[in-house]
């Protein structure tokens, strides 16, 4: 009767033992993690700035399985302007987790750059076209604005830590090309429309003025000016508008822009150009009398 009791508390104490030892496995290797933890997304650095949105997911694929393969962002911004928008972003279906790089359109820059941005609601919104799974996390607008702009993990690094599948950069799902109103000439065939603004008949309409009846106005010169000094005030979102426009005045880095030292001040056109494009009217400059 003894030996049958000890040989039962010897048994009791192993199993107990091996469910902890299984539990502290579990735990070192994020198994744990994967069976239990809620599904999770991380904001993370895009190589650019812009319209880039990167971010990691993941979630638990064999308790949920799902084909993920959109990604939303909504502001819901009662207080400010616009009230509210979305952006969307189709990708490569994904079955497990993962972490990618998406172009969410000028529309991300517009969000973010939302008047009323602290009271706003901003949600990210994760799902199947297929399945109609949905993953969804809101946050407060602040909150979203720091973690877009601070974020400093890459997707190279968060697919390397978390050993995911290889990064794929995804484009916009539409290429439309910039084309002029005139249309290239048909090889072999050779009409054209003899119209002023058919660059082929330039010649032909020039010097006519508004009473030659087919040549547009000349738009009113404006004169340049000088600029005494520009800078940038707190907010900046990185979106790379300015130095698209005059780079060698603004030097856009990952936090923040720069005005380039040395930088050339004889051109207010130009720096009045890329203060009226910067979606968050950071841009500030004073005229040279
Ligand atoms: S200063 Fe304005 S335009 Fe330039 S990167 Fe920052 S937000 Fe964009």
């Amino acid at each position: 009767m003894t030996s049958s009791l000890i040989a039962m508390g010897v048994a009791i104490f192993a199993v107990v033992n091996l469910v902890l030892a299984l539990a502290g496995l579990s735990l070192l290797f994020g198994a744990f993690e994967s069976l239990f933890g809620k599904p999770r997304l991380t904001l993370l650095r895009p190589s650019k700035g812009g319209n880039m949105f990167a971010f990691g997911f993941k979630w638990n694929s064999s308790k949920e399985p799902a084909q993920l393969d959109h990604i939303k962002i909504r502001l819901f911004n009662p207080f400010g302007s616009p009230t509210q928008s979305e952006v969307c972003h189709k990708f490569e279906s994904k079955r497990n987790s993962f972490a990618l790089e998406a172009d969410m359109g000028p529309g991300l820059i517009e969000l973010l750059g939302a008047q009323g941005m602290d009271k706003a609601m901003v949600q990210v919104e994760l799902s199947s076209s297929r399945d109609g799974v949905c993953f969804q996390f809101d946050m407060k607008g602040p909150k979203f604005k720091k973690l877009v702009m601070e974020s400093s993990d890459s997707v190279e690094n968060f697919i390397k830590k978390n050993k995911l599948d290889v990064v794929k950069v995804s484009k916009p799902p539409i290429d439309i090309p910039i084309r002029s109103f005139i249309a290239d000439t048909v090889p072999g065939k050779g009409a054209q429309l003899a119209i002023a603004t058919n660059p082929a008949f330039a010649a032909q309409f020039a010097g006519m003025g508004s009473g030659g009846g087919a040549a547009a106005p000349a738009a009113e010169a404006v004169a340049n000016y000088a600029v005494l000094k520009v800078w940038i005030e707190p907010g900046c979102i990185v979106c790379n508008a300015c130095e698209d426009i005059y780079k060698e005045v603004f030097e856009v880095t990952s936090e923040t822009c720069l005005i380039r030292p040395g930088a050339p001040l004889d051109n207010g056109l130009k720096i009045q150009e890329a203060a009226e494009a910067c979606p968050v009217e950071v841009i500030k400059y004073t005229k040279a009398s």
